[in-house]
């Protein structure tokens, strides 16, 4: 994982420090020895993390970040205080100026490499996703990352595996003011519920008598259902060695007891964080490609689709030996219902000829708006004869039910012009039975419309 990594003290002892722990796992490391120099860096530079002293002259870390927080162009960056004392205030402090994690000094190698890895892939999602915004200005997207709060007003679900009651209460009370807690103390019964529950993530407290916490660790990452579902450890101290196993596992996170609350909450905002955006950035790019090879207006496929699906269904046709036929269908003098009665009663007549197109075709059938009025459907594993039949039943659908135009207000009648041609195994390429397709459609049209021709060779 490269990143960018901004090491802000002013003292630069501690800036070497931090900056060759950094370099030593492969970041890129930036310097900054006061908080304006921190900032103009932000502003200029592609900046992943922060890492921000508290305690500085003319500018302290709080104003600092407050200022990073505040700034639209550097709101997304992470900010990471570093603090010389373990002051609760300091941390309280530094949530309240939006920071998203932090680290208490003398800094430890494990807890900076796993608060920096974990916070660099958050930010690299959510570049992921103020890109797509900036491209598709999905208005959604813009408002889940400008939110102030950013897991917004939904609460998380979170399962809690412990085995101690007393900690069971004590964590499920810390957790209660943003998430809804389940708590199970069995391991066992804890993988069941995290594979069948719809959870955020996973908070493990580590000392489970008789169980291996790391093999509740391993089974989630191996079952599908929670490959990717955060894991946060409690862990007890000087359990340095299992904690980095369980990093090595997949766990995302671990806390020391004594466990502080705003250390855990904030660890898990960010997983949770992580894992929201993740979801949008996953259903937006379903969107996209939905998008893509949809047509608008019919919520038929669209050319592009049938391009590439078509190639598909004539290879897999001609390698099993199957049939395979396809019909162009052209709504008959179009233009003028456009002419007559506008646009808009043309769009809905596009509209319920496509419903209609679909209601006559099989689910396996690949209906396509092929362009303006006219309609392409692919019918795998179909004979010439069965095609022509098909085509004319569309064709009757057609002509038989007039067309609702106006809002319902006025109906019009539409009749529908359709060539019909099937694949000659050996022979045929797309283009050419396209082609002869469309010469079929031509001599529809010139017989006098309102009429289905076929060609099956
Ligand atoms: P023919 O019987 O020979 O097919 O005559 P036609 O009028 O249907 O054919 P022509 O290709 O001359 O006209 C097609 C018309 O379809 C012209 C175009 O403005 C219209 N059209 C194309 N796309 C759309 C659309 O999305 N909405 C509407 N309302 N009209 C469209
Ligand atoms: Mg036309
Ligand atoms: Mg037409």
């Amino acid at each position: 994982m490269t990143a960018r990594i901004l090491v802000v003290d002013d003292v630069p002892a501690n800036v070497k420090l931090l900056e060759a722990r950094l370099l030593a796992e492969y970041f890129e490391v930036l310097t900054a020895f006061n908080g304006a120099d921190a900032i103009d860096i932000c502003e200029n530079g592609k900046v992943d993390v922060v890492l921000l002293d508290v305690m500085m002259p003319d500018m302290d870390g709080f104003e600092v970040c407050r200022r990073l927080k505040s700034d639209r162009n550097t709101s997304h960056i992470p900010v990471v205080m570093v603090t010389a004392l373990d002051q609760v205030s300091d941390r309280i402090r530094g949530l309240e100026a939006g920071a998203d994690d932090f680290l208490t000094k003398p800094v430890n190698d494990l807890q900076l490499l796993t608060r920096v890895r974990s916070l660099v892939r958050l930010k690299m999602l959510t570049d992921e996703l103020r890109l797509r915004a900036s491209t598709t200005r999905s208005i959604g997207i813009e408002e889940l990352l400008g939110r102030k709060d950013p897991l917004g007003d939904v609460r998380a679900r979170l399962l809690l595996v412990d085995q101690r009651a007393p900690s069971q209460q004590r964590l499920t009370d810390m957790l209660l003011p943003f998430a809804d807690v389940e708590t199970v103390s069995d391991p066992q019964e804890a993988l069941f519920r995290a594979v069948e529950g719809d959870f955020e993530a996973v908070v493990i407290a580590t000392g489970l008598t008789g169980f291996d916490p790391l093999r509740l660790c391993s089974q989630l990452r191996s079952l599908d259902r929670t490959r990717f579902l955060p894991i946060v450890l409690i862990a007890e101290p000087g359990e340095d060695n299992l904690v980095m196993r369980g990093l090595d596992l997949g766990v995302n996170d671990y806390v020391t007891r004594p466990v502080d609350e705003l250390e855990l909450t904030a660890r898990l905002r960010t997983q949770i964080r992580r894992k929201r955006y993740n979801e949008e950035l996953r259903s937006s790019v379903a969107q996209t490609i939905e998008m893509a090879v949809t047509d608008g207006l019919t919520g038929l496929h669209n050319r592009r689709y049938l391009d590439s699906h078509l190639a598909t269904l004539f290879e897999r046709a001609g390698a099993r030996g199957r049939p395979l036929s396809l019909m162009i269908t052209d709504i008959d003098r179009f233009k003028p219902i456009n002419d007559t009665h506008g646009h808009a009663a043309g769009d809905e007549v596009l509209r319920d000829f496509a419903r209609r197109l679909r209601k006559n075709v099989r689910g396996i059938d690949l209906a396509c708006r092929f362009g303006g009025e006219e309609f392409v459907v692919v019918m795998p594993d179909t004979e010439p004869h069965i095609a022509e039949k098909v085509a004319e039943r569309i064709r009757h659908e057609i002509e038989s039910q007039p067309f609702a135009i106006g809002g319902g207000t006025q109906t019009v009648q539409v009749t529908v012009s359709i060539g019909v041609a099937s694949m000659i195994p050996g022979k045929d390429s797309v283009d050419t039975l396209v082609k002869r397709a469309d010469a079929a459609l031509y001599e529809a049209k010139n017989g006098g419309r309102n009429r289905v021709v076929a060609k099956a060779a």
